[in-house]
């Protein structure tokens, strides 16, 4: 006998860690937008994998290039040459303009690697004084949950009861370039900020300011590492958020629908002056740049080459703007969005974002809450008009409702 949702729900914490507080749905199968769960009972994804599944789940081109890859070769380690990394780093380069690319699998994984090669740089090519090169980055960020990482996060969650932590990194508010120019000395590798900030609610900073990092950096002579893990790949209508502001940084994080929702797959992409600087044996990686990745994020980049993707979310963005503006005053406070991305201030005195989201899942949509009353939406961009519409159709009900 196949177990229930309930059952499965209530068999997992016991033996789960319980660092995840999941919306009671168990997920079974999935196809485009849609997830259905043990039952058979379907729900619009209008979370998307926190943008992992941006072509949607199980797009036909990346479950072929999958398949395929998986009939002939899977793993090799960097100890030897795979006959498909050469292609996805050829492709990688092109789609962002950039020179190099050092695969890894997770976002976290590129973050810590775009800061390791940031200080390489930095005591090769800068100039910086041993063990003395600081990193600035935005107050409110996520950049995932490593250690180092959580040492330059001020969520409080994350960080509480994890030290000690990693020196070298300093805080600036977001969207400040007075305070980073500040901020930044002769000691500074990287300037690493999200374009947009996914986790703290999609807060999109002033025009001016990507292009203000971009020429600051460029000025005091460190780098301008872009995480794109969230924001990239066609989630805000274009390749990448930094492209809102004709902006190229230094160094380029990206991850989630790199790997088609298939395979962790993730990259640290940059100039060749800069990811230049590793030598042999200084970094590396098992799984990093293995073929079934290096197949599946072929096929990704040869997805986002067409620009449907991108085009689809500028577009289906409007409605999502339009939809959410005619919510305001009606149960949402306020929003913030770009392409199909956008962050929910629901009116706390319907709820918190876990009770609006739960609401939602009843009514057949998945969405997740962020902070407080904040909720996140970021559906596939293969979403049509009609599914949204109904998704910002339920979103209006829960909100009305009570
Ligand atoms: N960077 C950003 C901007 C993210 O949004 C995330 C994940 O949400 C990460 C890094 C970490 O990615 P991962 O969970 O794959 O380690």
């Amino acid at each position: 006998r196949t177990r229930t949702s309930a059952e499965l729900i209530e068999a997992e914490e016991p033996v789960l860690a319980h660092n995840y507080h999941p919306l009671p749905v168990v997920v079974a199968r999935a196809q485009g937008t849609w997830v259905e769960d043990v039952e058979g009972r379907r729900y619009l994804d209008m979370l998307a994998g926190y943008s992992a599944l941006n072509f949607g789940h199980r797009h036909p081109d990346l479950i072929e290039a999958a398949h395929r890859q998986l009939d002939r070769l899977t793993l090799t380690s960097r100890a030897f040459h795979n006959d498909k990394l050469a292609e996805f780093a050829e492709r990688l380069a092109a789609l962002t303009g950039l020179d190099m690319v050092l695969p890894m699998n997770t976002g976290a994984e590129a973050v810590e690697s775009g800061i390791k090669v940031a200080r390489k740089w930095a005591y090769d090519v800068k100039g910086v004084a041993a063990d003395r090169a600081t990193v600035v980055v935005a107050a409110e960020n996520f950049h995932g949950r490593t250690t180092t990482i959580v040492s330059f996060s001020t969520d409080e969650t994350a960080r509480a009861g994890f030290g000690p932590f990693t020196p070298g990194f300093r805080i600036v508010p977001y969207n400040d370039l007075a305070a980073l120019e500040a901020a930044v000395d002769e000691t500074t590798a990287a300037v690493l900020i999200e374009p947009i900030q996914g986790e703290a609610g999609v807060i999109i900073p002033d025009e001016g300011y990507l292009t203000g990092v971009r020429e600051l950096t460029r000025r005091k002579g460190c780098l301008f590492i872009a995480d794109e893990i969230q924001s990239g790949l066609g989630r805000t209508g274009r390749t990448l958020a930094v492209e809102h502001e004709g902006v190229v940084p230094d160094v380029l994080l990206l991850g989630k629908a790199l790997g088609g929702g298939i395979v962790p797959v993730s990259a640290v992409v940059g100039r060749r002056d800069v990811l230049g600087v590793l030598r042999p044996g200084e970094h590396g990686s098992t799984f990093g740049g293995n073929p079934l990745a290096a197949a599946v994020g072929t096929a990704v980049v040869e997805l986002l080459e067409t620009g449907e993707f991108q085009g689809r979310a500028a577009e289906l963005g409007v409605i999502l703007r339009d939809g959410l503006s005619d919510l305001v005053g009606k149960g949402v406070v306020g929003f913030r969005s770009r392409g199909l991305w956008a962050g929910v201030d629901v009116d706390p005195a319907i709820g918190t974002g876990r009770e609006v989201s739960e609401r939602l899942m009843r009514e057949g949509v998945l969405v997740k809450d962020t902070h407080g009353s904040t909720i996140r939406l970021a559906p596939p961009l293969t979403i049509t008009g009609e599914e949204l519409g109904s998704a910002l159709g339920a979103l209006g009900k829960v909100l009305t409702e009570t």
